[in-house]
């Protein structure tokens, strides 16, 4: 090549490389000024007998918003969906999963639902329908149409069991068990995170009267009234304040939909998919509640069985982990004086039970 040629071409390279650098961001680091991001071994589950069990705090996690809240013989079960299937019509909870994930769980003191579409509630019926938990009373606590809803079940016994939370929320529970563990809930109310950035959400409507059959469609799975719980258990001077932020939503628009500011929280369970739909989330609302431990949620696929596979739905990803793990860091990064509560952010893989009954990939925070 001639020398004039080459000179022409390696400029034209050049201009090329440095439009290039200008104009086209690359992928942002894992980890940002301030934070590290480290990885380990996830827990073995603690049962009772194991040094610490009773002052250690459990998350078992069966998918979607579906977690166990353990302090020793105290539990909050939420939003009962472990199916993992998603159809338009003939919806119906699977029984093998049920056995193998709330049928191996400790008969909990409450179960807790964020809202009623299918991936909150599916599995509802069956598991409070198990006979350890009938013995148990445990109670169920959701908005009107969530206990509905369950009423198109047509199981009195467990009717008995729903109870509505109050239309604004508040405490729901507040007892002591014979073991010595306080167990304490409050609801507040709260809107369902869009579903897209112009706000829209799926099956938004509610269900105004008892159902008289099974839900069979996902349009019958309505989301009706949202909330988010807050879970306060102890015993003695052991105790632990879980918020369940299942559906964040705009601070400025319902300012009350989470805890008053300077409430303790040691966990935030929060919401992965849909965050950059909700303004503020996640940077406003881990200001306002300053936890030491935030744990992601409900960012496995539901469509199908795959424990490895994140939530996307015909490809598209709805959940966007490096964004929104980076929202999170700014966030514990850049307010260190004023969030100097904040521990670790757990990102957990799904708790599976072995041969022996033993848990793994449960988090324990001592
Ligand atoms: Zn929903």
């Amino acid at each position: 090549m001639r020398q004039e040629n080459r000179i022409t071409l390696f400029m034209a390279l050049a201009g090329l490389v440095a439009m290039l650098a200008a104009c086209a961001h690359g992928p942002r680091m894992p980890a940002m000024d301030g934070v590290v991001v480290e990885l380990r071994r996830s827990d073995k589950g603690l049962s009772r007998g194991d040094f610490s069990y009773d002052s250690t705090l459990q998350l078992y996690w069966f998918g979607s918003g579906c977690h166990l809240i353990q302090l020793g013989d105290a539990r909050v079960l939420t939003d009962p969906f472990v199916t993992n299937e998603l159809k338009l019509i003939a919806l119906r909870s699977n029984p093998e999963r049920v056995e193998a994930t709330l049928g191996m769980i400790p008969v909990p003191d409450a179960v807790l639902v964020s809202h009623s579409h299918h991936d909150h509630i599916l599995d509802a019926h069956a598991a409070m329908s198990q006979d350890p938990w009938r013995a148990g009373r445990v109670p169920l606590y959701g908005g009107m149409s969530c206990k509905n809803l369950l009423a198109g079940w047509k199981d009195a016994e467990v009717n008995t069991r729903c109870h509505a939370v109050p239309k604004q929320g508040g405490v729901l529970l507040e007892r002591t068990t014979p073991k010595g563990y306080t167990i304490r809930i409050t609801a507040y109310r709260t809107k369902h995170s869009p579903h897209c950035k112009c706000g829209f959400t799926l099956a938004n409507g509610m269900i105004r009267s008892p159902r008289q059959s099974i839900p069979n469609d996902i349009l019958d799975f309505q989301a009706g009234e949202v909330y988010n719980y807050l879970v306060e258990l102890s015993r003695g001077r052991v105790s632990f304040n879980v918020m369940c932020l299942g559906n964040p939503y705009d601070l400025v628009e319902v300012p009350d939909s989470m805890p008053r500011v300077g409430t303790r929280i040691d966990v935030a369970i929060m919401l992965a998919p849909t965050a950059d739909n909700v303004r503020g989330y996640p940077e406003e609302h881990l200001a306002r509640l300053k936890p030491r431990h935030v744990v992601l949620s409900h960012f496995n696929t539901f469509v199908r069985e795959d424990p490895d596979e994140q939530l996307a739905i015909l490809g598209i990803d709805f959940v966007k982990m490096p964004q929104l793990t980076r929202d999170m860091q700014a966030t514990f990064a850049r307010t260190e004086r004023e969030y100097s509560e904040f521990e670790k952010m757990h990102i957990p893989a799904i708790t599976v039970f072995e041969e022996n009954g033993g848990a793994r990939n449960v988090i324990r925070i001592p």
